[in-house]
């Protein structure tokens, strides 16, 4: 336990958290970092064997050292970004605590107390950067909870393995249901559900060109009519063989389910073994609620990362609303440049 509060208190060391200490490091600021993990990679120890990211290594970098890459243009694996973390994690040297799971922040006299399952710790300020790998989200379907075939989120998805000749829908339109449903239509019937058709980008469009677009539009340089999206699909090479094969076609969504599967608008059903939510993520911030700062909508109302009613507390990662494409590895690195400046400064203010 501390006696005395360290400076900052930093929750979670996945990328936006070591993207927050590399400069938390440069300013010579007291830090510890607490992460739940067993080992370096965050939530992309999580990911799916075969998981490729969408940008090439050129383009996936934190500050101050880059991603080695394969070649300029490749896409790296999961086990390459893992891999990155660790050495990135080991070549500054940051204190981390692991595996510590933080429970609960509060304020008391002068600081917050940070409480884990191990110790109580304070810090004059704290930073949360938990990401939301720990806070899958369905949505609620009638009838779902009597669907006797395997139900299970893109967070558990592994391989297509268990899958084998099986009859399986991947619902939703994003990059995870394209990957997940390019690999398990090799080896099942599958039916891909999403709400639109998907948006496909050209194929010479990377997640680089995805993440400067969707930066410019949340900067509100663009008007949002040129395509790309951060949900819109890259075509890696896994998914352009599926177009090859003719697997991507889509289908809008069904109405309910019933025991072996689901009823579509017209009225016709299909036999289902297993359903894959690919339905996205909400910020895991279950830890904050005892500060009362998380809103309806799951959020917490910042100014630069800054909660607007704790000051004591810090969020970078979460997606756009702590940065412009904070939840990527270039975006955690640019918001944790432009917000570490002020975090060092209120701190030395007291
Ligand atoms: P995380 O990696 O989740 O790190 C948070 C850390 O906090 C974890 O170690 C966790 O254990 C810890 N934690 C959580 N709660 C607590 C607690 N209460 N106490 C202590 N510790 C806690 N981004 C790209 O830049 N390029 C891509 O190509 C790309 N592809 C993606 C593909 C998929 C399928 C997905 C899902 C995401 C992709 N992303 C990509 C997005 C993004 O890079 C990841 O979501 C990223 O892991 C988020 O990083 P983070 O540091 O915010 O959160």
């Amino acid at each position: 336990m501390s006696v005395n509060p360290l400076d900052v208190i930093l929750i979670g060391a996945g990328q936006a958290g070591l993207a927050s200490a590399y400069y938390l490091r440069r300013a010579g600021i007291d830090f510890v970092m607490l992460d739940a993990e067993e080992s370096s990679g965050g939530a992309w120890r999580h990911g799916w064997n075969s998981l490729r990211l969408f940008s090439p290594a050129s383009f996936s970098s934190l500050p101050g050292w880059l991603m080695p890459a394969r070649s300029a243009t490749s896409y790296p694996g999961r086990n390459e970004v893992i891999d990155y973390l660790s050495r990135y994690e080991a070549r500054y040297g940051f204190r981390i605590e692991r595996p510590v799971v933080v429970t609960s922040v509060r304020q008391i006299d002068g600081c917050l107390e940070v409480v884990t399952d191990k110790a109580r710790w304070h810090a004059r300020a704290v930073l949360s950067t938990t990401g939301t790998w720990r806070k899958p989200f369905i949505p609620d379907y009638p009838g779902a909870s009597e669907f006797k075939g395997r139900q299970l989120h893109s967070a558990d998805y592994v391989s297509e393995q268990p899958f084998v000749g099986q009859r399986v829908a991947i619902v939703g339109g994003g990059n995870s249901g394209a990957q997940i449903l390019a690999e398990i239509s090799k080896v099942a019937e599958t039916v891909w559900v999403t709400p639109q058709v998907p948006v496909f980008l050209p194929d010479d469009v990377d997640g680089h060109v995805l993440f400067e677009r969707a930066t410019a539009r949340v900067l509100g340089k663009k008007d949002g009519s040129e395509p790309g999206g951060l949900g819109d699909i890259v075509m890696v090479p896994s998914v352009r063989e599926a177009r090859e094969r003719g697997a991507l076609g889509s289908v809008r969504p069904f109405t309910h389910f019933d025991v072996n599967g689901v009823v579509w608008r017209d009225g016709t059903r299909t036999d289902l073994d297993a359903v894959i939510w690919c339905t996205g993520f909400r910020s895991a911030l279950d830890h904050l609620r005892d500060l009362d700062v998380v809103t309806e909508d799951g959020k917490v109302e910042v100014n630069g990362g800054q909660s607007i009613k704790q000051p004591r507390l810090w969020l970078a990662g979460y997606g756009n609303w702590t940065g412009a494409a904070s939840a990527t590895l270039l975006g955690a690195g640019r918001a944790a440049r432009d917000m570490i400046p002020r975090l060092v400064a209120s701190v030395r203010r007291g």
